[in-house]
């Protein structure tokens, strides 16, 4: 690993007092030893140097929710709403083999990366086999990102095939096989968490759940009210007004659980989130495609609640490009409270910056640009026609930069794309084994019916 200077920075490091300045960054052995303003005397003669003349370089991105594989089922099925889509995506576990997890796990790396992605959190939640997981991790390994392997679980619904629905002992064993097997890495960590409560799950494994994160010390992610008919199914189901009020029961929302989704929650439930130091992945390209509504991310904001950003997978994105997301998180709120102003620029980068890092448990390690932190840094290009002039960067970052502007990607402090050529992956190899993997998924898929 090269100890980096990366001078002539237009440095946005997204710390809670710092302003964007003019100055040069060091790394050393992976980690920020420098951040200053100016330039440096010299160059050490260990370090290689990176001139970012005319780019912006600040924290690499965080994706708090995404489903890596997805992106062999991009634009697979549309004009569905979520629980009969959902019934396309379960019924895929019949046919989906480890091979289609790593070939698309990879291919979905090889995006995210190259939109300036440093962080997931791969919520995974189709386990037909051990190997599934495992093959996904190695794609994340393969692909140098950090990320969170969030290992949930299904135990119940008409929707859910048998293959893929878990004894909550037997899950929870595999998590442990999952927890020991990468105890050592640096790279990925863990949590476990129910999928879809509670259309997938049952009061048992709520409870499995919360005593399995409190033994091991891991936190817990879900998708929570993502729809309408989740929340109807609460009431039906539980007798409950919503699935936050719900899941407060067996202490499911908690300081390191994230809820990916949660549109659909009530300002109780909001102060519940609050209360409870509970973050949310907010996921608008997703909650479009899919005509789930439009999350309360103002009024989550406003009371204090963490909020990150996902793609989500891309059968509901169809991207992992969080340049998109961005743009899309900032004018959903604005035409949503027809108030132009309701939601800052500074906001929706800090959700896709250091509100996913703290949301994954991240925060020490990544989603600023401090001495001490790793080195998970991106060189975006404003020095290009749709991005000139500058006027204001943060507005310009989420309203203007496009993902291949981004130059280069730095994760611990390893560069692994320079000049937007991948240093560690093979690009075309990658690209040719995800569309065989995509062949040989749709034509099974061809013979399901749903
Ligand atoms: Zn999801």
């Amino acid at each position: 690993m090269a100890n980096l200077l990366i001078t002539n920075a237009l440095i946005v490091p997204m710390t809670a007092v710092g302003q964007p300045f003019n100055g040069y960054v060091r790394t050393r052995d992976g980690v920020i030893t420098a951040v200053n303003q100016g330039r440096p005397q010299q160059a050490l003669l260990v370090e290689q140097t990176i001139d970012a003349a005319g780019c912006v370089v600040m924290p690499g991105l965080i994706n708090a929710h995404t489903h890596l594989y997805q992106v062999l089922l991009r634009a697979v099925w549309e004009d569905l709403e979520l629980m009969p889509w959902l019934r396309r995506i379960y019924g895929c576990a019949r046919v989906l083999t480890p091979n289609h997890f790593y070939a698309g796990s990879l291919l979905g790396c090889l995006e995210a990366i190259g939109s300036g992605v440093t962080t997931v959190c791969e919520h995974n939640f189709l386990n037909p086999s051990p190997e599934c997981a495992f093959e996904t991790i190695r794609a994340i390994q393969d692909s140098r990102l950090r990320a969170v392997f969030a290992r949930t679980i299904m135990d119940d619904g008409e929707i859910v095939p048998d293959c893929t629905k878990e004894k909550p002992e037997h899950a929870l064993r595999h998590v442990e096989a999952l927890l020991a097997r990468f105890k050592n890495s640096t790279q990925v960590t863990f949590m476990t968490g129910p999928n879809t409560p509670p259309i997938n799950t049952t009061t048992e494994l709520l409870k499995e759940v919360r005593r399995f994160a409190d033994d091991h010390g891991i936190g817990l992610s879900a998708h929570v009210a993502e729809s309408h008919s989740v929340v109807e199914a609460v009431r039906q189901q539980h007798g409950k007004n919503g699935v936050v009020e719900f899941l407060q029961q067996f202490g499911i929302p908690a300081r390191n659980s994230i809820f990916a989704h949660s549109v659909h929650v009530s300002n109780d439930e909001i102060a519940i989130l609050k209360e409870t130091g509970t973050s949310v992945s907010h996921n608008p390209v997703s909650n479009m495609m899919l005509g789930d509504g439009v999350a309360p991310v103002v009024e989550m904001l406003r009371q204090g609640v963490n909020v990150a950003l996902g793609t989500d997978g891309a059968a509901s994105n169809h991207s992992q490009d969080l340049f998109d997301t961005m743009k899309a998180a900032s004018l959903l709120q604005k035409v949503h409270h027809h108030d132009a102003g309701v939601i800052k620029p500074y906001e929706i980068l800090r959700m896709a910056t250091i509100g996913g890092a703290q949301a994954l448990g991240l925060d020490a390690l990544c989603g600023t640009i401090e001495v001490g932190k790793r080195a998970d840094l991106i060189l975006v290009d404003l020095d290009r026609v749709h991005n000139q002039p500058v006027n204001d960067v943060f507005s310009q970052i989420v309203h203007c930069a496009k993902a291949n502007d981004v130059q280069t990607v730095i994760i611990n402090g390893e560069i692994v794309l320079r000049e937007r050529r991948f240093t560690r992956l093979d690009d075309k190899k990658i690209l040719a084994a995800a569309k065989v993997a995509n062949r040989d998924l749709m034509e099974r898929v061809s013979r399901l019916s749903f």
